[in-house]
């Protein structure tokens, strides 16, 4: 297969930003899994669907048609509808990690992830791409970083784009989310037993992209 990099770790563990300058560098495509479990979220909110009937949303993400534009403007579609902003809502922050319990939504996006995977060469972000979705992947990447780190770094982020969140409430979503993506049953979030572990806390973007580089192109 094409050369293929998996990072994964929780959120704000710098995945999305390191992911976007690396597959820049390497000219390999970008795969935000996350965005792909924040469309189906997005659309279980939109349409009012009850996020605990787990048959209801099963169906509904098998029926969603979701596009990853691969140009550096990454826009999400979900159904054809542009929503690249709208899924960084806290709401679909708060409702994603539920969904993406679902057995059903996972079978259906591994499916979209594989496919992706077929088209070249990947560095894929998300929880579960070493352990699951990639798991032949020629790297494994787990960035983590401290909790208080982390939240920091996701306030920021909302901040950028124009959503002013109070620091506790982001750290508070951000916890809760790891916890649900840590407990649930199918591929949850954890490192791959051949991952190379890299603490992020402190370290700038350019160290870290540095340091991936050197160890993929040896
Ligand atoms: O990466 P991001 O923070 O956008 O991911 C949003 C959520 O999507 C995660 O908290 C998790 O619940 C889910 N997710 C997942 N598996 C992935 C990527 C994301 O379960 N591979």
């Amino acid at each position: 297969h094409a050369l293929q990099i998996a990072l994964d770790g929780p959120a704000g563990a710098g995945k999305s930003t390191v992911a976007k300058i690396v597959a820049e560098k390497l000219k390999l495509f970008y795969v935000d899994t996350g965005a792909m479990y924040r469309a189906i979220a997005y659309k279980v909110l939109k349409i009012n669907a009850p996020i605990d009937d787990e048959t209801r949303v099963s169906q509904i993400a098998k029926e969603t048609e979701i596009v990853l534009d691969h140009s550096d403007k990454r826009i999400v579609w979900c159904d054809g509808e542009e929503v690249t902003e709208e899924i960084r809502s806290p709401d679909v922050s708060r409702a994603v990690s539920v969904v993406a319990s679902y057995p059903g939504v996972r079978k259906r996006l591994l499916e979209l992830q594989r496919l992706e995977a077929n088209r070249g060469g990947v560095v894929m972000d998300g929880r579960d791409i070493g352990t699951y979705v990639l798991p032949e992947a020629d790297f494994k990447f787990f960035l983590t970083a401290t909790p208080e780190e982390r939240a920091k770094r996701r306030w920021l982020e909302l901040a950028k784009i124009g959503k002013e969140v109070p620091l506790q409430e982001v750290t508070q979503d951000m916890v809760e989310r790891d916890r649900l993506d840590t407990e649930r049953e199918v591929s949850p979030l954890k490192p791959a037993e051949d991952a190379i572990i890299l603490d992020t806390t402190g370290i700038g973007i350019d160290e870290l992209v540095t340091k991936i580089l050197t160890l993929v192109q040896g």
